[in-house]
């Protein structure tokens, strides 16, 4: 409800729910505040240390079963794990909003992407969700759903908790994640392109056990996209 009254151009509701900027949730009428602007084109335009390309066309390390890939950025710097840590605790539509329309228009130059007929994102932890109110994948799928029109459908669910993956390495993240989400069954999604929605590709081993499953129900072709990717910038 705050973030619709968020979204109004009202004086007063302004002054309720000021309006902030989505990387450092300072009070600012742009979406990006001056502060952060330079450290946003800087980010943006970070390249990849291993084929030289910014995020948003590195296709490096592709997450197996995805046949493509959009990340907005590479994660670190002062700009991107604030702006997830926001996301992972609140909802903002202004947020949603702006990042979808960054994977939006990138995705506007792939004919894979247009030719998509649903988003859909990996669920986080009901515990998680219960905890903090929010679930950041949704979020980005909600403001990509937004932008391009394709409906956001939750296509997957979590049957089993998981433990913490940022301490495993590949192997043991894989046998970790094994078995954690199953298919909702809610939806035809027999010889369709599916988006599947991630806030950030580490190893891709998340995102590959879910495409997998996808594609066991009949999904053709799986797409990525995310706010971030860990692969190191030059
Ligand atoms: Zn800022
Ligand atoms: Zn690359």
């Amino acid at each position: 409800m705050i973030d619709i009254l968020r979204n109004s151009s009202s004086f007063v509701l302004d002054l309720l729910f000021p309006p902030v900027c989505v990387f450092c949730g300072e009070i600012s009428r742009r979406s990006v505040c001056a502060e952060c602007a330079d450290g946003y084109m800087r980010a943006y335009f970070r390249e990849c240390g291993e084929c030289g390309r910014r995020a948003v066309y590195c296709k490096c390390d592709l997450p197996k079963g995805v046949s493509d890939k959009i990340s907005l950025f590479f994660y670190g710097g002062p700009l991107v794990p604030p702006l997830r840590y926001r996301a992972k605790r609140s909802r903002s539509v202004r947020r949603e909003d702006f990042i979808g329309g960054l994977l939006y228009e990138n995705m506007l130059a792939n004919p894979a992407f247009t030719e998509a007929a649903v988003i859909t994102y990996v669920p986080r932890d009901p515990g998680k969700v219960r905890k903090f109110g929010v679930d950041q994948a949704r979020d980005l799928a909600r403001g990509l759903s937004r932008h391009s029109a394709k409906p956001a459908v939750k296509l997957l669910k979590c049957v089993r908790g998981a433990g913490e993956q940022k301490t495993l390495d590949k192997q043991a993240r894989a046998e970790n994640i094994a078995g954690k989400y199953a298919f909702c069954d809610n939806f035809d999604i027999n010889g369709k392109t599916i988006i599947l929605a991630d806030d950030v590709l580490t190893t891709g081993t998340t995102v590959s056990e879910c495409a997998e499953i996808l594609r066991h129900a009949g999904a053709a072709k799986i797409l990525a996209v995310s706010v971030a990717q860990t692969k190191l910038e030059r």
